[in-house]
């Protein structure tokens, strides 16, 4: 029976990966990728010559039909991103539905847990978040300002990706939806070199980013504070 594996890999710091994950890489047939530059990369450093081929957002059906052939002839695959766990915020969702709906229990998806930025964030953020609502990428037009109304009622501690080109946007409608005093805390560049958390109330965060415009750069997750 073929396997489909699912595999976490780093966020930026390469040492970030199982030891299963990369058995797993080392065995399989072929690896499916984002951007086969960066999996080769992570590849290379652990010597694993295993062949690559792209699978990513804009993947057509065609690909898809291609990697369904690959499973029934018994190849066994690997899927990974460019960081962190295939299928949040990245792609992988139809290939993953897909083959449960082609194959039923004739292939196995095997999940191998790593990395993923919002759990690595929420882990160090200091607050409670035994319960909270994950957003994923914030729409930049349609649905925007619902979503932003909704976060500013919201109990609960709410998260979302956010990147360089957005994150000053994103802290602007913060203030202008939930005030000036709610509480965030905006992790930047995780486990790579100038991994930064910034905490404080929305005023006092984007003052931090308008003094230090050189750290508006990289990737960043945003976590929200309930409403009290
Ligand atoms: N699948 C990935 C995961 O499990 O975290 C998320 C991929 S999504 C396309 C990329 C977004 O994740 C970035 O824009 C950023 O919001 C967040 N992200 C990824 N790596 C990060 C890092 N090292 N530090 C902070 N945020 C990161």
């Amino acid at each position: 029976m073929a396997t489909l594996y699912i595999i976490g890999t780093p966020i930026g710091n390469l040492e970030d990966i199982t030891l299963r994950a990369l058995r797993v890489l080392k065995e399989v047939d072929l690896v499916l990728c984002e951007d086969t530059r960066v999996t080769k990369r992570l590849l290379s450093k652990y010597e694993i010559d295993t062949p690559t081929m792209s699978y990513h957002a804009q993947s057509k059906l065609a690909k898809v039909d291609k990697i369904l052939e690959l499973l029934t002839e018994g190849k066994n695959i690997a899927l990974v991103s460019d960081a962190g766990t295939p299928c949040i915020s990245d792609p992988g969702v139809l290939l993953v539905s897909q083959v449960r709906e082609k194959f039923g229990d004739d292939v196995s998806i095997v999940p191998i847990p790593g990395p993923s930025a919002l759990i690595t964030a929420l882990s160090a953020a200091g607050i409670s978040v035994a319960e909270f609502t994950f957003l994923g990428f914030l729409p930049h037009k349609k649905g925007r300002e619902t979503l932003f109304k909704e976060i500013a009622e919201s109990t609960r501690v709410m998260a979302f990706y956010e990147s360089t080109h957005r994150i000053e946007k994103a802290l602007e409608s913060l203030e202008k939806f939930c005030g000036a005093d709610r509480h965030v805390i905006v992790a930047r560049e995780l486990t790579k070199i100038y991994e930064e958390f910034v905490r404080g109330t929305v005023a006092e965060v984007r003052a931090h980013y308008a003094k230090n415009p050189d750290r508006v750069r990289g990737e960043f997750v945003v976590i929200v504070q309930g409403r009290i």
